[in-house]
């Protein structure tokens, strides 16, 4: 097997990835390996935009912004990182402006502003304009102007090789394995540093925003390693998914003036968050639409969904400032949204948790809260706790740079003490090889899309908005199952070059594990907080769980739930940021 030498490697070409390559690139020999084209990573979808308290639409202060993110978090969130990630924010954006960020302006030349849900002025009072964009292509705009950077600044891509395994010396970290996906030929990457990025795993639900791509593969791995998970349980969806199909419909709709309106017309987000009504946070705004839906006033003649409205809007400001939206409407329902109302519903969008991370990207993995040294993540993938149990929207690309960058920064401090690289263990090779020879041309068994459909039929039956035990108890049970039957799929083709089917057996085992992380923390944590609501525990217990789940595998294949204390620092010396009641 080739092996191949780099200072740093870093797996996941997104916003996360990128802006620590930028960061690390010049000084140090840096590869970004990413299954995918590094513009097709799912960076590049998000469309509504990316939040700092810049104050050019009204005045702002990143302590708002942090009390909004803490309240928004149901209190799970850690303080400090939060405080971090909200102080950090504007220079944030101006830096990405300077790299080439090509952001909507207002009429003075400044980056223009719009209102997004949980984000309010002066602890709670009234929305607040503190998401930077531009139109609904903020993404696409971010990730472009990293990815220039980078290929300026030298940085070694590998497109389309898949990360199969960590390289594990004792409990540290020195490299990964990965196929190249035109030969399925394996190369073992070895380095001082290993960063992951790999995102999000909204695959594992059968409606989802996110791309076939986001199957959770660095979880997997990581769970796989030892290295323990947290806040799994927590898991959003989005209020506005298009009907039946789940494509997202940005939260900027609803900030540039579009109301949801239930199957009698009415602006039902009226009761339920008075004050913010439609910008109230993601998990509220799910909530509430289903229980529209369970109460019979949905629209349509199933009464099965709900209506986004922006026909107050006119055609300029939908095409000046939402022209995906309205093309995605146009092509995939023939709705022209400024003459009539989209029908939507929820789809599961973000994953909170993941793994584990201090500020500075370090991996803490292990249950006792221990460094994995030379391991680092970022980005969707990993859990800094800045999103605690619900995340407010626009707050995920302001962590990708943030915490991007940190972990760069920190990288680079390693790697200047002169850590030399630890000796591989040729046994994870063997690991790898011998896994894809046992899927190679088995002819028995179910198919990879069998197994997958029922795995993502679980997790949306069971494992949804609204959860309860009996629910819980039956997703763990079918998933046990399910584990087992994905290690015996058949893997018809054999060919070498782009073998999809393959690609997609490999990715299934890391499906099962995690969505076992998410399902038994679900069942643990007996309370409902942010976007875990439990209809058997309808409230939340700070008493019994103000705390954070760590997700184990086991050897057995049995996942255990464990503890870890949230930090509530700033609660310490500032009242406000008390965990109270949530109410908009
Ligand atoms: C439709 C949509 C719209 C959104 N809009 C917004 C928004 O407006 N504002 C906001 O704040 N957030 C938004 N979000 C959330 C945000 O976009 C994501 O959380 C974020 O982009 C994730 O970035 P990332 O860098 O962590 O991972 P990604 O951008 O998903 O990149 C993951 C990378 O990892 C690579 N990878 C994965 N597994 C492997 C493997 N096994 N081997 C090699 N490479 C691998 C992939 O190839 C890819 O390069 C949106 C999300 C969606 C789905």
């Amino acid at each position: 097997m080739e092996i191949r030498y780099h200072d740093v490697v870093i797996v996941g070409a997104g916003l996360a990835g990128l802006r620590a390559a930028v960061e690390l690139s010049g000084e140090y020999d840096v590869a970004v390996l990413s299954k995918l084209h590094p513009l097709r990573s799912h960076s590049g979808a998000a469309q509504g935009g990316i939040s700092a308290a810049l104050g050019n639409a009204g005045e702002d202060s990143p302590l708002w912004h942090a009390y909004d993110t803490i309240k928004g978090s149901d209190y799970l969130a850690d303080q400090y990182a939060v405080q971090v990630m909200c102080n950090d924010a504007p220079r944030a954006i101006i830096e990405m402006e300077h790299l080439g960020v090509p952001f909507s302006r207002i009429e003075d030349g400044r980056i223009a502003q719009r209102p997004f849900g949980g984000h309010t002025r002066n602890f709670g009072e009234a929305p607040v304009r503190r998401t930077c964009y531009a139109a609904d292509r903020t993404g696409h705009v971010c990730l472009h102007t990293l990815y220039e950077q980078s290929v300026r600044r030298n940085v070694r891509f590998y497109d389309e090789f898949q990360v199969l395994d960590l390289c594990m010396a004792g409990d540290a970290v020195n490299g990964v394995v990965a196929m190249e996906l035109k030969s399925s030929e394996l190369v073992t990457f070895h380095a001082r540093a290993v960063m992951f990025a790999t995102g999000g795993y909204g695959k594992a639900w059968k409606t989802t925003s996110n791309a076939f791509a986001n199957t959770g593969d660095g979880l997997g791995i990581a769970m796989r390693n030892g290295i323990a998970l947290q806040d799994m349980e927590f898991v959003q969806f989005h209020p506005t998914g298009l009907y039946q199909l789940g494509i997202l419909i940005t939260e900027a709709a609803r900030g540039e003036g579009g109301i949801l309106r239930n199957g009698s017309g009415e602006r039902f987000m009226e009761r339920y968050a008075p004050s913010i009504k439609d910008l109230a946070p993601r998990d509220i705004v799910s909530r509430s639409i289903y229980s529209e839906l369970s109460e019979g006033r949905g629209a349509g003649p199933l009464k099965d969904h709900v209506l986004l409205d922006l026909t107050a809007l006119t055609h300029e400001k939908i095409v000046d400032k939402l022209p995906e939206i309205e093309s995605f409407a146009k092509i995939y329902l023939g709705v022209d949204p400024a003459i009539a109302p989209i029908p939507v519903l929820p789809t599961c969008h973000y994953a909170m948790g993941g793994i584990p991370t201090d500020v500075n990207g370090r991996v803490l993995g292990s249950a006792a809260g221990n460094e994995v040294q030379g391991f680092w993540a970022a980005g969707e993938v990993a859990c800094v706790s800045v999103h605690g149990a619900n995340r407010l929207g626009s707050n995920s690309l302001l962590d990708l740079i943030v915490f991007g960058r940190r972990a760069g920064k920190d990288i680079a401090g390693f790697l200047k003490k002169n850590v030399q690289p630890l000796p591989l263990d040729a046994g994870v090779r063997e690991r790898a090889r011998s896994e894809m020879a046992a899927f190679s041309g088995r002819r028995q068994g179910e198919s990879v899309a069998e197994v997958r459909a029922m795995l993502q039929a679980v997790m949306m039956d069971k494992v949804s908005v609204f959860r309860n035990e009996d629910g819980l108890r039956e997703a763990v049970r079918r998933l046990g199952e399910l584990r087992e039957r994905a290690a015996a799929v058949r893997v018809e083709d054999t060919t070498r070059n782009f073998n999809t089917e393959q690609l997609e057996a490999l990715e299934l085992q890391h499906m099962v594990n995690y969505s076992m992380a998410v399902a038994a923390a679900a069942l643990e944590r007996r309370e409902s907080r942010g976007a875990h609501s439990r209809d058997d525990y309808p409230r939340r217990d700070d008493e019994r769980h103000l705390k954070h789940s760590l997700a184990v595998l086991d050897a057995d294949g049995k996942v255990s739930i464990l503890e870890k204390a949230v930090d509530l620092s700033l609660a310490a010396t500032d009242s406000r940021f008390v965990p109270r009641e949530r109410t908009y």
